[in-house]
């Protein structure tokens, strides 16, 4: 065995890895990088089809990254940002709302048979985000948006109703089924996969789950299965957004109405890559809004152009927006941004959120209204550096292109997987894939988690040089955007083969 994979046998504890089944294997052990390709120790090369993990944008060892980081190296790497500010962490903060305020269209997007009118046109100017608070990671920056969110809905009751029955209950957070925003435990909190989260239940705060809106598995779906996304051959009546609304409602009547309403949009991630038809998430956001609840959008996994380019209802390309929200016309109170900050090269996040939430904290020192919270490297200056160079490249016209046309190519890759009778569901939201494996398509009978299948499947794609992590059942396709046709081509020909192999 390779003498780095004995150091990482006998030293590292790797994370959501059962570490026996890991020591029963010589690990690759990634040596370099370059675009979408990585190379091991022994030079064997593989395609980075997950993007480390959901994180890189651009491809390894970018020249313009790479530069800026160089450049930033030469002035400092670090200095605290309780008490200074610095350089690249000030443009990024401006550049980032720049960035969150673009893409916010005045065009409503075709909602089929909407359940709830969607009116929200004119509120959305009142909450610009302008604020930021940098942190370290997709957690993190969940984190300070639950803190904030708690803090400011905890003032801004007692300011409305200093002795109301409201006063005491903690504020209420609502999430989806299946949400997982991180692993510190406010975070945890606000997650609803027991299998992550069951084992800490006694050291977490009691959320509220809705059901997700999984076209795939919706019990309300009356289609029978058909080889297409299940979002498009659905026979429902918008049920999962009537018990949003009867969440919404029931919560109300306690007297205690949810303080917030926190979702990934478009399509949730480790969930099991479920995306949100179309439509879905404005309504929702609506309601939450008619309970007087603030919006937390987790954009850690869809932020930075991986929902692809919006398209308005007349199919006319708009303004180009970095972040899914705006594909549904939804602005929210705080958006939650780590993952591809950085064109995934430093772990670096932040929470931008409403001047109105800033302003809840100001007061005299001796009020102590201030936000107590903070990390040692909030703000440092060589991720903010290489966020700022991932934020230009990812506007200039080049990645847009690039963008859209891997878009097409990955849509049209796809189909291919459809004569696998094991593969149930293929979902895509613009450079995010997410292909559903069971035991027969005809009756999606799932696998047991216990049979490993996904696992299997990854496995068998690595052997044929190609590099992703399952979500149980769901293998996962989320490329660099410096893909090209053939690099595609590749990844998927590799998870057609490995199907076949796995369950032949
Ligand atoms: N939110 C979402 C949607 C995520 O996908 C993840 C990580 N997969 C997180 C939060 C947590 O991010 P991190 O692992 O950087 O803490």
């Amino acid at each position: 065995m390779n003498k780095l994979a004995q150091l990482d046998h006998a030293h590292v504890w790797h994370p959501f890895t059962q570490m026996r089944d890991w020591l029963r294997h010589e690990p690759i052990v990634i040596a370099e990088g370059q675009g979408a390709v990585l190379r091991d120790v022994k030079g064997k090369e593989y395609l980075d089809a997950n993007s480390s993990i959901w994180t890189n944008l651009h491809g390894h060892r970018h020249p313009k990254i790479n530069a800026a980081i160089s450049r930033q190296l030469k002035k400092i790497a670090h200095s605290s940002a309780l008490g200074f500010a610095n350089e690249p962490a000030s443009l990024l903060a401006a550049r980032l709302v720049e960035a969150a305020g673009a893409g916010i269209y005045d065009l409503r997007f075709a909602i089929c048979e909407p359940k709830v009118k969607v009116t929200r046109k004119s509120k959305i100017k009142n909450r610009k985000l302008e604020k930021v608070f940098f942190s370290d990671d997709g957690s993190t920056a969940l984190e300070v948006a639950l803190k904030l969110a708690y803090e400011f809905s905890r003032r801004a009751r007692s300011a409305a109703c200093p002795s109301a029955l409201m006063r005491k209950f903690p504020p209420r957070f609502l999430s989806l089924d299946g949400a997982y925003h991180g692993d510190t435990i406010g975070a945890v909190s606000l997650g609803h996969v027991d299998l992550f989260h069951q084992a800490y239940g006694g050291m977490l705060f009691k959320t509220d789950k809705v059901m997700s809106p999984y076209c795939y598995r919706c019990p309300f779906n009356k289609a029978k299965p058909e080889r297409a996304d299940a979002r498009e051959y659905r026979k429902c009546h918008w049920e999962c957004v009537g018990l949003v609304e009867k969440k919404f409602s029931a919560q109300q009547k306690k007297e205690n109405p949810f303080a917030a309403f926190v979702f990934e949009p478009l399509i949730q991630g480790a969930a099991g890559m479920i995306p949100q038809p179309a439509g879905w998430l404005a309504q929702t956001a609506e309601i939450a809004r008619n309970y007087g609840a603030l919006l937390i959008a987790d954009e850690v996994m869809t932020g930075f152009g991986r929902t692809g380019a919006a398209k308005a209802a007349s199919g006319k390309r708009q303004a180009e927006t970095l972040f899914a929200c705006p594909h549904e016309n939804v602005q929210p109170d705080f958006l939650c941004v780590a993952k591809g900050l950085t064109g995934g090269y430093l772990p670096m996040a932040a929470t931008l959120t409403t001047q109105k939430v800033f302003d809840a904290f100001l007061g005299e020192y001796e009020e102590f209204k201030t936000f107590f919270h903070g990390h040692s490297f909030t703000g440092n200056q060589l991720g903010a550096a290489a966020a700022l160079a991932s934020l230009e490249i990812l506007q200039t016209e080049k990645s847009v292109r690039q963008r859209a046309l891997l878009q097409k190519n990955l849509r049209d890759e796809l189909q291919s997987l459809w004569s696998l009778p094991n593969v149930g569901d293929i979902r895509q939201v613009g450079l995010v894939a997410g292909v559903e494996l069971v035991k027969n398509w005809r009756t999606r009978e799932p696998f047991a988690l216990r049979e490993r299948a996904g696992i299997r499947v990854c496995e068998a794609m690595a052997q044929r040089g190609v590099l992703t992590r399952p979500v149980g059942n769901v293998i996962v396709l989320l490329p660099p955007y410096c893909t090209t046709a053939a690099q595609l081509r590749k990844m998927v020909s590799a998870l057609h083969a490995a199907v076949a192999a796995v369950f032949e």
